[in-house]
């Protein structure tokens, strides 16, 4: 795996795909500087050796050119963060950027215009791909975000580039704990797996029982895998035509020696609200007109247990409706247990969506050994796929 450390960038013009899709408010600041923050060590690598770096990124779904996905609204930020002059030129192909280019000096950071205001970004062009090839002598790729699309600029490019090319640090590192959680891991292997739904997780949940020793299944999930079982769940979210599977994987765990931890008990309440009337419930006693929405004190001091027996912690999905207060107790708890087995010699990765989000909001983002930056690509790798962004580097 070629990474930046591999090469010299003394003189020479890189190219890198980076992922500075932020968030913006409606004056256009960045409300969330992670990823430009993620980017920074493979910037300030090639800076440091004397090279000069052109930045290429998508930010926003734009229907062709639109102002208010232009990345000049993040210009100051990223400079500010860099820590050096940022140039930028508005657009991504053409004279324009050529002049730029041809005018940028060693030691110098360019940023080019949104790439999605070409559609021949995401139909993964070529010769669109050949355009933005030109601005580089090196190909690096550090969008770990958009590495399970072939597009142009993280894919389809990386042939103009044969051996000139390799994964930024912060893909590397992405690359290396995936790999560190799926392939080479320390046992006990632990996966857990909370969020809403059954449907959207059940391909990571087929590809992860052949890699794990305990899954903790939470969430809303627990509920369709405890209807299916014959417990009653009231008016918690439940998939009924995923009940079939939900036994299917309960087998196959069995099969495989997975040890399969759902919540026994629940925090349930009489609407889906902050403020609605509370009790801790049996998962299997729920009565109509209330719903489960956080996992229980029991559930909690199970999974504790379970986390800290654990070497290996892969975390995805919160264990109830975080974003209440009321029923943000076992995502908390769960954040803590998993805090204090990193503590003590785990390695734990959180990744895919909204656990991210949980980490963030609830201060375990540096708690925990690694939290992916790349939600879709992160589930993709969770689900055995390879994706295209990194096989276009390797090959
Ligand atoms: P996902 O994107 O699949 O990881 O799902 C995350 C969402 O699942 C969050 O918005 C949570 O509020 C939601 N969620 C977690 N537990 C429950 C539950 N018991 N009932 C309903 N929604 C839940």
């Amino acid at each position: 795996m070629k990474t930046i450390n591999d090469f010299n960038f003394k003189d020479k013009k890189t190219i890198i795909r980076v992922d500075f899709n932020v968030p913006l408010n409606d004056q256009f600041e960045v409300t969330d500087v992670t990823r430009i923050q993620s980017a920074k060590p493979t910037i300030a690598k090639i800076l440091a050796d004397g090279g000069s770096c052109v930045l290429m990124s998508h930010l926003g779904r734009p229907k062709g050119k639109q102002e208010e996905f232009s990345l000049k609204h993040i210009v100051s930020k990223v400079a500010e963060i860099l820590g050096t002059e940022v140039k930028f030129v508005d657009d991504c192909i053409g004279d324009a950027v050529k002049e730029a280019v041809d005018n940028l000096n060693s030691g110098e950071v360019l940023l080019l215009e949104n790439l999605r205001f070409y559609g021949e970004e995401k139909s993964g062009d070529v010769d669109f791909a050949e355009q933005l090839a030109a601005w580089g002598d090196i190909y690096v790729n550090d969008a770990f975000g958009t590495a399970h699309r072939a597009h142009a600029s993280t894919t389809i490019i990386a042939q103009f580039f044969e051996d000139k090319k390799c994964f930024g640090q912060l893909l590397a590192r992405e690359i290396e704990s995936i790999d560190k959680v799926l392939n080479n891991s320390e046992k006990p292997v632990l996966a857990i797996l909370g969020g809403a739904k059954v449907s959207s997780k059940i391909t990571v949940i087929e590809n992860i029982l052949d890699k794990v020793d305990h899954l903790i299944v939470g969430g809303g999930m627990t509920f369709t895998f405890i209807k299916a079982q014959g417990g009653s769940v009231g008016d918690s979210i439940c998939e009924d035509d995923k009940m079939e599977l939900a036994l299917e994987i309960l087998e196959k765990a069995k099969a495989k020696n997975v040890e399969v931890h759902i919540p026994v008990d629940v925090v349930a309440a009489d609407a889906f609200a902050n403020d609605a009337n509370t009790q801790v419930l049996d998962v299997t006693e729920i009565p109509d007109g209330w719903q489960g929405l956080d996992a229980g004190p029991k559930s909690l001091a199970k999974f504790d247990e379970v986390v800290n027996a654990c070497k290996t912690i892969l975390w995805n999905g919160p264990l109830g409706v975080f974003e209440m207060e009321t029923f943000s107790k076992g995502t908390i708890a769960l954040g803590h247990s998993i805090e204090n087995a990193t503590k003590n010699g785990a390695f734990s990765l959180v990744g895919g969506g909204d656990s991210v989000a949980a980490v963030k909001q609830f201060g375990f983002a540096d708690k925990v050994s690694y939290v992916s930056t790349g939600g879709g690509a992160m589930l993709e790798s969770l689900e055995g796929k390879s994706l295209p962004g990194i096989e276009a580097i390797l090959n």
